[in-house]
């Protein structure tokens, strides 16, 4: 199902299907139940690339899926005595004003998105739509995983451009 919108955003200037784009940033989910990650990212299509077990109530594991990695650390209540993280309240909601943020080819985001909707629509708390910001369109979806922590799918943008310096268009003003 190719839709119109996914055809202009494929030739809307700053929405693109670039392979090149590089971020050297790990993420690092702290989670008390590894049963339930893995269970909940399976159905989201991530694997699991490597998997140390839990030891003393600690442990660690990563999925991946298409080069979108996600670290996951704890795998039981001593999630909570994390030594930075302990002196808040167990509570604290998972990841609050964190969005984790992972491009869909503009080609394949109507079908994963029916997939995701299929497996776990309880959690899609936003359905794939049509954003725009002035002159850049470009759709997404999003989702809250079990612990709380807010997940965006999105058609892939380029951010190093930007609107400050240009008045109308989107460039790259900034750096190289
Ligand atoms: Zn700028």
């Amino acid at each position: 199902m190719t839709s119109v919108l996914a055809v202009l955003a494929k030739n809307s200037k700053s929405v693109m299907d670039n392979k090149n784009q590089t971020n050297r940033i790990f993420i690092e989910l702290h989670v008390p139940d590894f049963n339930i990650a893995k269970d909940f990212y399976s159905k989201l299509g991530f694997e699991v690339v490597s998997d140390d077990g839990i030891a003393d109530g600690v442990g660690y594991f990563v999925m991946e899926r298409k080069g979108a990695m996600i670290n996951f650390y704890g795998g039981s209540d001593k999630v909570y005595g994390q030594s930075y993280f302990k002196k808040f309240p167990k509570e604290t909601p998972r990841g609050f004003e964190v969005e984790l943020t992972i491009p869909v080819p503009v080609a394949e985001i109507d079908s994963y998105f029916a997939e995701v909707k299929q497996k776990i629509s309880k959690n899609v708390v936003q359905d794939l739509v049509v954003k725009t910001d002035r002159s850049l369109t470009w759709r997404d979806f999003r989702v809250a995983d079990p612990f709380g922590f807010y997940l965006r799918f999105t058609e892939p943008i380029n951010w190093r451009v930007c609107h400050c310096g240009s008045g109308k268009e989107w460039k790259q003003c900034h750096g190289k």
